[in-house]
Formats: C-alpha cells, structure tokens, sequence
C-alpha cells in the first residue's frame, strides 16, 4: 500500500496526521487499531516524507467517482470518457475531480 492510500484512510478513519518535529504524529492516539500502528510502523518513513513533501497526485481507486472501471466524474476529471482501464486506476495522476472514498 503506498503512503498516501495509508494517509487517505487514516484521515478516512477520522484521524489528524501530521509531520511535528520530524515525527509522524496520529491524533487521537488511543482509536488506534492494531492493523492502524502496523501500518504505522511499515509506512512511517514513508508518510514523514509524505506529510513534508505532499504528492498531489492521486488514484482512481482511491477515489469516491470510482465504479467498476469507470468515472462518475468523467467531464470534470477533464477526460473524453468514463472508462478507467483497470492498469490506470492505480496509477497516481492529478485530477481535478478526485474526492476521497467517504
Ligand atoms: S474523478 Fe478523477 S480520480 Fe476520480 S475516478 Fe474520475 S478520473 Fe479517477
């Protein structure tokens, strides 16, 4: 899993994460899972870089428009149409269009 599909879902978990002090610090600690600080403990490294150096980039797959190989939002993700080969969807891009998975 890369960094930012981690930092998506601990922000879709409901946590504050941020960069402090050269630490990657989760809020609140205490609704850590045990699967949330191992992937913490996998990514951290990662997610440090990630929070100091944003990649605006996303992917489909992590998107909320994202059904079945297509775009719900394919006019305002700025494409001709809404087929998202299945190698596309998980390769990051910028999109105007992209909403995280609630
Ligand atoms: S809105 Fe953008 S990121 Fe979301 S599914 Fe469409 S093309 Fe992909």
């Amino acid at each position: 899993m890369a960094a930012a599909d981690i930092l998506t879902r601990l922000r879709q978990d409901g946590f504050a994460v941020v960069a402090r002090d050269g630490r990657v610090v989760v809020r609140p600690a205490s609704a850590l899972t045990d699967d949330h600080r191992a992937l913490l403990r996998q990514h951290r490294q990662d997610l440090l870089e990630l929070l100091l150096d944003p990649d605006p980039r996303v992917t489909c797959v992590t998107c909320a428009h994202y059904r079945l190989h297509r775009c719900g939002q394919h006019r305002a993700a700025l494409l001709q149409g809404s087929d998202i080969a299945p190698a596309l969807a998980e390769l990051p891009q910028r999109c105007p269009a992209w909403s995280p998975r609630g």
